[in-house]
């Protein structure tokens, strides 16, 4: 008898499970598929908010196996049911996007064929597409074909590379960091600040930028601090501006900034993770003019593409820059280059990685870009719609937004307005009919809107306004 054969057999036989046979694959497939058509049939009606905690026991690893209809269960009541949902049009707080199905089949087929989506030579056709994806956003945004770009997790990724390559680029360390001056808005996202510390920028001086009334950079102060830094012997090296910031979605000036910035022999960053996508609509395209300009760009296909999440992109025009830090090669490598192709790898931190690219092509193959754009036209009207819809019932409204993201609030009785509008928040939270955020302007607490969910249509708006009337009548009730 071999022992060592015997051993094999028996290991063969208990590790069978992870192989299943067709028909087995098919109940498992039926079972998931039978509770995604529940759940998207569900959204019609459910919460888009509801608080609480999952049952931490029903979660728990603990080395057994259980039916696929019992996990289904506990997925259902303890991560399906507490929150935010996502998928749901009712989210029309922070930064939403909905998840797109044909997404889904993309993640399932790049997961069931796993390619190697980090070097060419592993996969070509995978690469391919990762890299066709890439010269498509250079088209969209007018970026020269010879960028480079990346398909990262998500925004604050994408930000990270952008960043790492302008610092590479203007070689910014040792003792140059103290006297390296960066310009940008306080409406910047706080993945900018996140990757300036952990790309060892924390020490170089940070210069905020005056805003408008509309939360939009001041091109003149710009120009001024440039300026004034420079007499006191310091080295401008970046400018950060944003197509459509987290809290206001207000466009910076592009193109004057990008004036600046080339004059002054700065790194123009865009960050567009939320907005960059609005590029796609005609009574938009203005506002992006200049956008061209940028060393790198942010966009967000998981926000403005109506992705699930994990998916960001940056676009940088300077290749050696990005190649700087995140280009490498290992003895055990060797193989994997190949002449005249970009390898997603040399490009991010990331070596080996989902291949996220699949879930954005294949929506774009299939349904091609037009629903996109009209799904797009529909948020920018909901927007208007929300808006117009708030002030007939009493409230107030920010100035009108550059692009579907804006803020209100109740004009209540009294002088204590911050309080009355915190208290209506927190109703609206234990309604969760639909999820609202809010934020600090100036001081003044403010309900936001961020329309773009794809799933957010009319009905959804009737929806929010309905529930906002309920709520501000029980706030007020209170509200002494
Ligand atoms: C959402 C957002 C980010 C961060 O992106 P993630 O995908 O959440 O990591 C960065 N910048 C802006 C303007 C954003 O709206």
């Amino acid at each position: 008898m071999d022992e060592l054969l015997n051993r094999l057999a028996d290991c063969e036989s208990r590790s069978e499970l992870l192989e299943p046979a067709q028909s087995v694959r098919e109940d498992l497939m039926r079972t998931v598929q039978d509770y995604a058509d529940h759940f998207i049939a569900s959204l019609k009606d459910c919460p888009a908010y509801i608080s609480g905690h999952p049952d931490l026991s029903r979660l728990r690893i603990d080395g057994r196996p259980t039916p696929l209809n019992q996990l289904l269960k506990d997925y259902d009541a303890e991560v399906n049911t507490h929150g935010i949902k996502p998928a749901s049009g009712g989210h029309i707080g922070y930064i939403p996007g909905g998840g797109i199905y044909a997404a889904a089949l993309g993640d399932y087929l790049a997961d069931v064929t796993n390619e190697y989506a980090g070097m060419y030579f592993g996969s070509p056709g995978a690469v391919a597409i990762e890299n066709e994806l890439i010269d498509w956003l250079k088209q969209v945004f007018h970026f020269p074909e010879t960028s480079v770009g990346n398909l990262a997790s998500g925004g604050s990724i994408a930000n990270l590379i952008a960043l790492t390559a302008a610092r590479d680029k203007h070689g910014i360390k040792n003792e140059r960091i103290r006297t390296s001056v960066v310009y940008l808005s306080e409406q910047v996202h706080h993945c900018i600040h996140k990757a300036l510390r952990i790309i060892g920028l924390e020490d170089v001086q940070v210069r905020y930028l005056e805003l408008d009334e509309r939360s939009r950079i001041k091109t003149a102060d710009l120009k001024q601090k440039i300026a004034e830094d420079r007499r006191a012997g310091l080295n401008p090296f970046l400018v950060i501006a944003s197509a459509g910031t987290t809290d206001t979605g207000a466009v910076d000036p592009l193109r004057e900034i990008g004036t600046i910035a080339a004059e002054n022999k700065l790194w123009y960053h865009v960050d567009g993770a939320y907005g960059g996508f609005f590029i796609l609509c005609n009574s938009k395209k203005q506002l992006f003019s200049g956008i061209e300009m940028a060393d790198s760009l942010v966009i967000d296909p998981h926000k403005g593409l109506f992705l699930p999440y994990g998916l960001g992109a940056v676009l940088v025009k300077d290749k050696e820059a990005v190649f700087h830090s995140h280009h490498y090669t290992a003895n055990y490598m060797q193989d994997a280059q190949v002449e005249g192709r970009l390898n997603p790898a040399d490009l991010s931190p990331e070596l080996t990685k989902h291949f996220r690219g699949l879930r954005l092509w294949l929506p774009l193959k299939l349904y091609g870009i037009e629903p996109f754009i009209a799904c797009l036209d529909e948020k920018l009207l909901l927007t208007a719609y929300f808006r117009r819809e708030l002030q007939r019932i009493g409230f107030e409204v920010g100035p009108e937004p550059d692009l579907s993201v804006s803020y209100f609030w109740y004009p209540a009785p009294g002088p204590d307005k911050n309080r009355f509008n915190e208290m209506l928040m927190q109703e609206v939270h234990r309604d969760g009919r639909v999820f609202l955020s809010s934020t600090r302007l100036n001081g003044k607490f403010v309900i936001r809107m961020a329309i773009l969910a794809f799933r957010t249509k009319k009905i959804t708006i009737d929806r929010a306004i309905a529930m906002l009337e309920t709520c501000v009548e029980q706030t007020k009730a209170q509200f002494k």
